[in-house]
Protein backbone atom coordinates (compact mmCIF):
# COMPACT_ATOMS: atom_id res chain seq x y z
CA UNK A 1 0.00 0.00 0.00
CA UNK A 2 1.27 3.63 -0.75
CA UNK A 3 0.12 5.01 2.21
CA UNK A 4 1.49 8.82 1.35
CA UNK A 5 -1.07 9.53 -1.17
CA UNK A 6 -3.97 8.95 1.46
CA UNK A 7 -2.21 12.03 3.46
CA UNK A 8 -3.00 15.48 3.88
CA UNK A 9 -0.07 17.67 3.42
CA UNK A 10 -0.62 18.63 7.23
CA UNK A 11 -0.47 15.47 7.98
CA UNK A 12 2.60 14.53 6.41
CA UNK A 13 4.57 17.32 7.49
CA UNK A 14 4.01 16.31 11.43
CA UNK A 15 6.93 15.72 12.93
CA UNK A 16 7.62 14.00 16.33
CA UNK A 17 7.88 16.43 19.42
CA UNK A 18 10.97 16.59 21.23
CA UNK A 19 9.69 16.67 24.46
CA UNK A 20 6.92 13.83 23.80
CA UNK A 21 10.19 11.16 22.53
CA UNK A 22 11.51 11.45 25.86
CA UNK A 23 8.06 10.69 27.70
CA UNK A 24 8.28 7.95 25.79
CA UNK A 25 11.88 7.23 26.99
CA UNK A 26 11.40 8.17 30.70
CA UNK A 27 8.49 5.67 30.65
CA UNK A 28 10.63 2.47 29.71
CA UNK A 29 13.83 3.86 31.45
CA UNK A 30 15.77 2.08 34.36
CA UNK A 31 14.80 3.51 37.88
CA UNK A 32 18.53 4.18 37.64
CA UNK A 33 18.49 6.76 35.40
CA UNK A 34 18.53 10.41 36.59
CA UNK A 35 16.31 12.73 34.65
CA UNK A 36 16.71 16.53 34.26
CA UNK A 37 15.15 16.10 31.07
CA UNK A 38 11.16 16.42 31.55
CA UNK A 39 9.16 19.02 31.76
CA UNK A 40 7.16 16.69 34.03
CA UNK A 41 5.69 18.45 37.25
CA UNK A 42 6.51 17.13 40.63
CA UNK A 43 3.36 14.62 41.16
CA UNK A 44 4.33 15.12 45.26
CA UNK A 45 2.35 18.37 44.92
CA UNK A 46 -0.69 17.67 43.78
CA UNK A 47 -3.41 17.62 46.15
CA UNK A 48 -4.85 14.21 45.09
CA UNK A 49 -3.14 11.67 47.25
CA UNK A 50 -5.05 7.89 46.98
CA UNK A 51 -8.43 6.74 45.44
CA UNK A 52 -10.63 3.66 46.23
CA UNK A 53 -13.17 3.08 43.19
CA UNK A 54 -15.94 0.14 43.92
CA UNK A 55 -17.11 -1.69 40.84
CA UNK A 56 -20.19 -3.67 40.79
CA UNK A 57 -19.60 -6.82 41.99
CA UNK A 58 -18.30 -5.12 45.49
CA UNK A 59 -14.25 -5.74 44.49
CA UNK A 60 -12.19 -2.15 44.28
CA UNK A 61 -10.10 -0.60 42.21
CA UNK A 62 -7.33 0.80 44.38
CA UNK A 63 -5.06 3.91 43.29
CA UNK A 64 -2.67 4.31 46.58
CA UNK A 65 0.18 6.63 46.61
CA UNK A 66 2.70 5.39 43.72
CA UNK A 67 0.08 4.45 41.21
CA UNK A 68 -1.88 7.55 41.97
CA UNK A 69 1.37 9.63 40.97
CA UNK A 70 1.43 7.80 38.02
CA UNK A 71 -2.13 8.50 37.15
CA UNK A 72 -1.95 12.14 38.08
CA UNK A 73 0.97 12.24 35.13
CA UNK A 74 1.89 13.56 31.83
CA UNK A 75 1.66 10.22 29.57
CA UNK A 76 2.81 8.38 26.24
CA UNK A 77 0.60 9.69 23.17
CA UNK A 78 -0.45 6.52 22.42
CA UNK A 79 -1.94 5.60 25.57
CA UNK A 80 -0.07 4.01 28.45
CA UNK A 81 1.44 0.22 27.89
CA UNK A 82 -0.23 -1.84 30.05
CA UNK A 83 -3.84 -0.94 28.58
CA UNK A 84 -2.01 -1.07 25.11
CA UNK A 85 -1.21 -4.17 25.51
CA UNK A 86 -4.28 -5.63 26.55
CA UNK A 87 -6.31 -3.91 23.46
CA UNK A 88 -3.89 -6.17 21.45
CA UNK A 89 -4.79 -9.02 22.76
CA UNK A 90 -8.13 -8.32 22.50
CA UNK A 91 -8.42 -7.08 18.84
CA UNK A 92 -6.10 -10.17 18.18
CA UNK A 93 -8.58 -12.52 19.79
CA UNK A 94 -11.89 -10.78 18.48
CA UNK A 95 -10.33 -10.20 14.95
CA UNK A 96 -7.07 -11.89 14.25
CA UNK A 97 -6.18 -9.28 11.76
CA UNK A 98 -4.19 -10.58 8.79
CA UNK A 99 -1.63 -7.57 9.27
CA UNK A 100 -0.43 -8.60 13.10
CA UNK A 101 2.99 -9.61 11.52
CA UNK A 102 3.53 -7.20 8.75
CA UNK A 103 6.54 -5.53 8.28
CA UNK A 104 5.83 -1.79 9.77
CA UNK A 105 5.91 -0.03 6.49
CA UNK A 106 3.51 -2.20 5.01
CA UNK A 107 0.48 -1.79 7.32
CA UNK A 108 1.73 -4.04 10.93
CA UNK A 109 -1.49 -3.78 12.69
CA UNK A 110 -1.18 -0.96 15.31
CA UNK A 111 -3.14 0.44 18.26
CA UNK A 112 -3.62 4.04 19.87
CA UNK A 113 -6.00 4.93 23.05
CA UNK A 114 -7.96 8.20 21.71
CA UNK A 115 -10.39 10.36 24.07
CA UNK A 116 -13.15 8.40 22.86
CA UNK A 117 -13.62 7.40 19.42
CA UNK A 118 -14.80 10.37 18.17
CA UNK A 119 -11.36 12.28 18.85
CA UNK A 120 -9.90 9.27 17.08
CA UNK A 121 -12.51 9.43 14.02
CA UNK A 122 -11.75 13.19 13.82
CA UNK A 123 -7.78 13.19 13.52
CA UNK A 124 -8.79 10.22 10.82
CA UNK A 125 -10.87 12.67 8.92
CA UNK A 126 -7.90 15.37 9.41
CA UNK A 127 -5.63 13.02 8.67
CA UNK A 128 -6.46 12.15 5.04
CA UNK A 129 -8.95 14.77 3.66
CA UNK A 130 -8.02 17.64 1.51
CA UNK A 131 -11.02 20.21 0.42
CA UNK A 132 -13.00 18.36 -2.51
CA UNK A 133 -11.34 15.00 -1.86
CA UNK A 134 -13.98 12.28 -3.22
CA UNK A 135 -15.26 10.45 0.20
CA UNK A 136 -18.06 7.42 0.43
CA UNK A 137 -21.08 6.92 3.11
CA UNK A 138 -24.27 5.49 3.59
CA UNK A 139 -26.88 7.51 4.85
CA UNK A 140 -28.16 8.12 7.02
CA UNK A 141 -25.35 8.42 8.96
CA UNK A 142 -23.94 9.27 12.70
CA UNK A 143 -24.25 12.91 12.78
CA UNK A 144 -20.87 13.71 14.70
CA UNK A 145 -19.28 12.03 11.67
CA UNK A 146 -21.06 14.22 9.36
CA UNK A 147 -20.57 17.14 11.86
CA UNK A 148 -16.55 16.50 11.32
CA UNK A 149 -16.79 15.64 7.99
CA UNK A 150 -18.47 18.72 6.54
CA UNK A 151 -15.87 21.19 7.17
CA UNK A 152 -13.51 19.60 6.21
CA UNK A 153 -15.32 20.35 2.32
CA UNK A 154 -14.84 16.63 1.11
CA UNK A 155 -17.32 15.91 -1.39
CA UNK A 156 -19.63 13.05 0.34
CA UNK A 157 -20.96 10.53 -2.17
CA UNK A 158 -24.08 8.66 -0.65
CA UNK A 159 -23.85 4.78 -0.97
CA UNK A 160 -27.17 3.44 -0.74
CA UNK A 161 -28.17 0.94 1.72
CA UNK A 162 -30.92 -1.32 3.22
CA UNK A 163 -31.58 -3.03 6.46
CA UNK A 164 -28.74 -5.08 5.51
CA UNK A 165 -26.34 -1.93 5.43
CA UNK A 166 -24.94 -0.84 1.94
CA UNK A 167 -25.55 -2.24 -1.02
CA UNK A 168 -22.66 -3.51 -2.74
CA UNK A 169 -24.35 -3.02 -6.61
CA UNK A 170 -24.93 0.62 -5.42
CA UNK A 171 -21.61 0.99 -4.58
CA UNK A 172 -20.17 -1.01 -7.57
CA UNK A 173 -22.02 2.02 -9.96
CA UNK A 174 -20.72 4.74 -8.12
CA UNK A 175 -17.31 3.25 -8.68
CA UNK A 176 -17.78 2.59 -12.23
CA UNK A 177 -17.47 6.16 -13.21
CA UNK A 178 -13.36 5.67 -12.63
CA UNK A 179 -11.28 2.63 -13.79
CA UNK A 180 -8.85 1.13 -11.42
CA UNK A 181 -5.68 2.53 -12.48
CA UNK A 182 -6.75 6.13 -11.59
CA UNK A 183 -6.24 5.77 -7.91
CA UNK A 184 -2.70 6.01 -9.33
CA UNK A 185 -3.84 9.83 -10.44
CA UNK A 186 -4.67 12.20 -7.79
CA UNK A 187 -6.21 14.29 -10.47
CA UNK A 188 -8.56 11.72 -11.16
CA UNK A 189 -10.04 12.23 -7.49
CA UNK A 190 -11.21 8.18 -6.72
CA UNK A 191 -12.75 7.70 -3.37
CA UNK A 192 -10.40 8.34 -0.46
CA UNK A 193 -12.10 6.07 1.83
CA UNK A 194 -15.89 4.32 2.47
CA UNK A 195 -16.94 5.53 6.01
CA UNK A 196 -20.04 3.22 7.30
CA UNK A 197 -20.67 1.95 11.14
CA UNK A 198 -21.45 -1.89 10.52
CA UNK A 199 -23.31 -3.40 13.81
CA UNK A 200 -26.37 -0.98 14.44
CA UNK A 201 -25.84 1.91 12.90
CA UNK A 202 -26.42 5.38 14.52
CA UNK A 203 -29.03 5.82 13.63
CA UNK A 204 -30.90 3.20 11.58
CA UNK A 205 -30.00 -0.20 14.44
CA UNK A 206 -29.19 -1.81 10.50
CA UNK A 207 -25.87 -3.91 10.38
CA UNK A 208 -23.88 -4.79 7.74
CA UNK A 209 -24.58 -8.79 6.28
CA UNK A 210 -21.04 -10.65 6.50
CA UNK A 211 -21.13 -11.44 2.70
CA UNK A 212 -21.50 -7.99 1.35
CA UNK A 213 -18.35 -6.79 3.54
CA UNK A 214 -16.11 -9.38 1.31
CA UNK A 215 -17.91 -7.97 -1.69
CA UNK A 216 -16.90 -4.14 -0.50
CA UNK A 217 -13.39 -5.38 0.59
CA UNK A 218 -12.92 -6.45 -2.71
CA UNK A 219 -14.40 -3.08 -4.48
CA UNK A 220 -11.87 -1.07 -1.68
CA UNK A 221 -9.05 -3.30 -3.42
CA UNK A 222 -9.92 -2.96 -6.96
CA UNK A 223 -10.13 0.81 -6.47
CA UNK A 224 -7.44 1.49 -3.26
CA UNK A 225 -9.48 3.16 -1.07
CA UNK A 226 -9.08 2.67 2.62
CA UNK A 227 -12.15 1.44 5.18
CA UNK A 228 -13.44 3.42 8.23
CA UNK A 229 -15.17 1.15 10.60
CA UNK A 230 -16.74 2.89 13.30
CA UNK A 231 -17.93 0.26 15.04
CA UNK A 232 -19.11 1.43 18.74
CA UNK A 233 -21.55 -0.88 18.42
CA UNK A 234 -19.80 -3.92 18.12
CA UNK A 235 -20.39 -5.15 21.94
CA UNK A 236 -23.82 -4.51 21.31
CA UNK A 237 -24.67 -6.81 19.03
CA UNK A 238 -28.03 -8.92 19.98
CA UNK A 239 -27.20 -12.30 18.67
CA UNK A 240 -23.88 -14.50 18.40
CA UNK A 241 -21.39 -15.10 16.48
CA UNK A 242 -20.77 -11.52 16.70
CA UNK A 243 -20.20 -10.74 12.91
CA UNK A 244 -16.70 -10.80 11.77
CA UNK A 245 -15.22 -7.39 10.98
CA UNK A 246 -13.57 -5.28 7.92
CA UNK A 247 -10.32 -5.57 10.17
CA UNK A 248 -10.69 -9.65 10.37
CA UNK A 249 -10.48 -9.75 6.73
CA UNK A 250 -7.97 -6.48 5.93
CA UNK A 251 -4.78 -8.43 3.80
CA UNK A 252 -3.93 -5.48 2.61
CA UNK A 253 -4.05 -2.94 6.01
CA UNK A 254 -6.73 -0.35 4.31
CA UNK A 255 -8.93 -0.34 7.37
CA UNK A 256 -9.02 1.77 9.72
CA UNK A 257 -10.96 0.66 12.96
CA UNK A 258 -12.32 3.00 14.97
CA UNK A 259 -13.46 1.15 18.90
CA UNK A 260 -15.10 2.73 21.83
CA UNK A 261 -15.43 2.10 25.37
CA UNK A 262 -18.27 4.87 25.97
CA UNK A 263 -20.99 2.06 25.45
CA UNK A 264 -20.49 -0.67 27.86
CA UNK A 265 -17.52 0.99 30.70
CA UNK A 266 -18.24 4.82 30.80
CA UNK A 267 -19.11 7.05 28.15
CA UNK A 268 -17.84 10.11 30.45
CA UNK A 269 -14.03 8.45 30.78
CA UNK A 270 -13.65 9.49 27.62
CA UNK A 271 -11.76 5.82 26.15
CA UNK A 272 -11.84 4.95 22.48
CA UNK A 273 -9.15 3.14 20.49
CA UNK A 274 -8.19 3.09 16.63
CA UNK A 275 -6.91 0.45 15.04
CA UNK A 276 -4.95 0.05 11.63
CA UNK A 277 -1.89 0.21 9.82
CA UNK A 278 1.25 1.22 11.52
CA UNK A 279 2.37 4.13 9.28
CA UNK A 280 -1.61 5.51 9.75
CA UNK A 281 -1.63 5.01 13.39
CA UNK A 282 1.77 6.93 13.71
CA UNK A 283 0.25 9.98 11.87
CA UNK A 284 -2.97 10.12 14.51
CA UNK A 285 -0.37 9.68 17.20
CA UNK A 286 1.64 12.43 15.89
CA UNK A 287 -1.28 14.65 16.14
CA UNK A 288 -1.78 13.38 19.58
CA UNK A 289 1.27 15.14 20.62
CA UNK A 290 0.16 18.30 19.40
CA UNK A 291 -3.78 18.35 20.59
CA UNK A 292 -4.65 16.64 23.73
CA UNK A 293 -0.74 15.47 24.50
CA UNK A 294 -2.47 12.10 25.29
CA UNK A 295 -5.64 10.72 26.91
CA UNK A 296 -5.96 11.12 30.51
CA UNK A 297 -3.75 9.04 32.45
CA UNK A 298 -5.58 8.29 34.99
CA UNK A 299 -8.64 7.40 32.96
CA UNK A 300 -6.50 4.71 31.66
CA UNK A 301 -5.76 3.60 34.33
CA UNK A 302 -9.17 2.38 35.70
CA UNK A 303 -9.68 0.92 32.66
CA UNK A 304 -6.76 -0.81 32.46
CA UNK A 305 -7.03 -1.67 36.36
CA UNK A 306 -10.64 -2.99 35.79
CA UNK A 307 -9.30 -4.80 32.76
CA UNK A 308 -6.38 -6.87 33.77
CA UNK A 309 -8.64 -7.74 36.87
CA UNK A 310 -11.43 -8.66 35.12
CA UNK A 311 -9.14 -10.77 32.05
CA UNK A 312 -10.53 -10.86 28.99
CA UNK A 313 -13.62 -13.54 30.12
CA UNK A 314 -14.44 -10.74 32.82
CA UNK A 315 -14.86 -8.42 29.98
CA UNK A 316 -16.37 -10.78 27.72
CA UNK A 317 -19.07 -11.67 30.53
CA UNK A 318 -19.79 -7.84 31.22
CA UNK A 319 -20.28 -7.42 27.88
CA UNK A 320 -23.04 -10.03 27.81
CA UNK A 321 -24.63 -8.37 30.74
CA UNK A 322 -24.61 -5.05 29.01
CA UNK A 323 -25.92 -6.33 25.98
CA UNK A 324 -28.81 -9.01 27.54
CA UNK A 325 -30.17 -5.72 29.27
CA UNK A 326 -30.22 -3.93 25.73
CA UNK A 327 -31.54 -6.64 24.51
CA UNK A 328 -34.59 -6.55 26.99
CA UNK A 329 -34.99 -2.83 26.11
CA UNK A 330 -34.82 -2.54 22.31
CA UNK A 331 -37.65 -5.90 22.90
CA UNK A 332 -40.10 -3.62 25.30
CA UNK A 333 -39.69 -0.49 22.60
CA UNK A 334 -40.80 -3.12 19.71
CA UNK A 335 -43.81 -4.45 21.52
CA UNK A 336 -44.53 -0.21 22.49
CA UNK A 337 -43.97 -0.03 19.13
CA UNK A 338 -46.36 -2.19 17.69
CA UNK A 339 -48.95 -1.44 20.36
CA UNK A 340 -49.28 2.21 19.30
CA UNK A 341 -47.69 3.07 16.13
CA UNK A 342 -49.04 -0.20 14.10
CA UNK A 343 -50.56 1.05 10.55
CA UNK A 344 -49.04 4.73 11.49
CA UNK A 345 -45.24 4.06 11.04
CA UNK A 346 -42.86 1.28 10.13
CA UNK A 347 -39.81 0.11 11.24
CA UNK A 348 -37.15 -2.85 11.05
CA UNK A 349 -35.63 -4.89 14.47
CA UNK A 350 -32.39 -3.47 15.16
CA UNK A 351 -29.38 -6.11 15.12
CA UNK A 352 -27.33 -4.11 17.33
CA UNK A 353 -26.73 -0.62 19.47
CA UNK A 354 -29.28 1.69 21.15
CA UNK A 355 -31.57 2.91 18.23
CA UNK A 356 -35.16 1.96 15.93
CA UNK A 357 -35.15 4.27 13.21
CA UNK A 358 -39.07 4.99 12.45
CA UNK A 359 -40.74 6.27 9.68
CA UNK A 360 -44.39 7.81 9.70
CA UNK A 361 -46.25 6.73 7.15
CA UNK A 362 -48.32 9.15 5.14
CA UNK A 363 -45.79 12.47 6.13
CA UNK A 364 -43.55 14.25 3.72
CA UNK A 365 -41.84 15.93 6.70
CA UNK A 366 -41.39 14.35 10.42
CA UNK A 367 -38.87 17.49 11.66
CA UNK A 368 -41.79 19.94 12.49
CA UNK A 369 -43.75 16.71 14.54
CA UNK A 370 -40.68 14.98 16.54
CA UNK A 371 -38.80 19.08 16.88
CA UNK A 372 -42.27 20.94 18.00
CA UNK A 373 -45.37 19.66 18.44
CA UNK A 374 -43.71 15.96 20.67
CA UNK A 375 -41.95 18.22 22.89
CA UNK A 376 -45.38 20.09 23.88
CA UNK A 377 -46.80 16.55 24.50
CA UNK A 378 -43.29 15.94 26.49
CA UNK A 379 -41.93 12.84 24.54
CA UNK A 380 -38.56 13.71 22.87
CA UNK A 381 -36.91 12.09 19.93
CA UNK A 382 -33.98 13.26 16.95
CA UNK A 383 -35.73 13.77 13.74
CA UNK A 384 -34.44 11.83 10.67
CA UNK A 385 -32.91 14.94 8.60
CA UNK A 386 -30.06 15.08 11.51
CA UNK A 387 -28.36 12.39 10.20
CA UNK A 388 -28.42 13.58 6.53
CA UNK A 389 -25.90 15.96 4.64
CA UNK A 390 -28.46 18.18 3.61
CA UNK A 391 -30.09 18.68 6.69
CA UNK A 392 -32.81 20.99 5.25
CA UNK A 393 -34.51 17.67 3.31
CA UNK A 394 -37.24 16.48 4.40
CA UNK A 395 -37.49 13.32 6.16
CA UNK A 396 -40.65 11.06 7.54
CA UNK A 397 -38.16 9.20 10.17
CA UNK A 398 -36.78 9.28 13.57
CA UNK A 399 -34.97 7.90 15.45
CA UNK A 400 -35.78 6.42 18.93
CA UNK A 401 -33.46 4.88 21.55
CA UNK A 402 -33.93 2.59 24.22
CA UNK A 403 -31.22 2.60 26.27
CA UNK A 404 -33.09 4.57 29.37
CA UNK A 405 -36.51 4.92 29.32
CA UNK A 406 -38.30 2.35 30.93
CA UNK A 407 -40.60 -0.40 29.58
CA UNK A 408 -43.76 1.61 31.14
CA UNK A 409 -41.79 5.34 29.21
CA UNK A 410 -41.39 3.73 26.23
CA UNK A 411 -45.45 2.50 26.39
CA UNK A 412 -46.42 5.80 27.22
CA UNK A 413 -44.47 7.37 24.68
CA UNK A 414 -45.63 5.73 21.71
CA UNK A 415 -49.30 6.18 23.04
CA UNK A 416 -48.72 9.98 22.96
CA UNK A 417 -46.96 9.92 19.91
CA UNK A 418 -49.85 7.94 17.92
CA UNK A 419 -52.28 10.62 19.22
CA UNK A 420 -49.85 13.36 17.65
CA UNK A 421 -49.88 11.70 14.47
CA UNK A 422 -53.09 10.72 14.43
CA UNK A 423 -53.76 14.66 14.80
CA UNK A 424 -51.44 15.24 12.37
CA UNK A 425 -52.81 13.39 9.58
N1 LIG B 1 -19.45 6.73 16.30
C1 LIG B 1 -20.75 6.47 16.45
C2 LIG B 1 -21.46 5.74 15.36
C3 LIG B 1 -21.43 6.86 17.60
O1 LIG B 1 -22.73 6.58 17.72
C4 LIG B 1 -20.71 7.52 18.63
C5 LIG B 1 -21.37 7.97 19.91
N2 LIG B 1 -22.67 8.36 19.84
C6 LIG B 1 -19.34 7.77 18.43
C7 LIG B 1 -18.75 7.34 17.26
C8 LIG B 1 -18.52 8.48 19.44
O2 LIG B 1 -18.34 7.71 20.60
P1 LIG B 1 -17.25 8.01 21.71
O3 LIG B 1 -18.00 8.25 22.96
O4 LIG B 1 -16.39 6.78 21.75
O5 LIG B 1 -16.47 9.22 21.28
Amino acid sequence: MNYARFLTATSQARRSSPIRVLTDLLATAPKSVISLAAGSPNPNLFPFKTAVITTENGKIIQFDGEIMKKALQYSQSSGIPELLSWLKQLQIKLHNPPTLHYPPSQGQMDICVTTGSQDGLCKVFEMIINRGDNILLNEPIYSGTLAALQPLGCNIINVSSDEHGIIPESLKEILSQWKPEDSKDPKKNTPKFLYTVPNGNNPTGNSLASSRKKEIYELARKYDFLIIEDDPYYFLQFSKPWAPSFLSMDIDGRVIRADSFSKILSAGLRIGFITGPKPLIERIVLHTQVSTLHTSTFTQLIVSQLLHQWGEEGFLAHIDRVTDYYRRQKDALLVAADKWLTGLAEWHAPTAGMFVWIKIKGIHDAKKLIEEKAIKKEILMVPGSAFYVDKSAPSPYFRASFSLASPEQMDIAFQRLAELIRESL
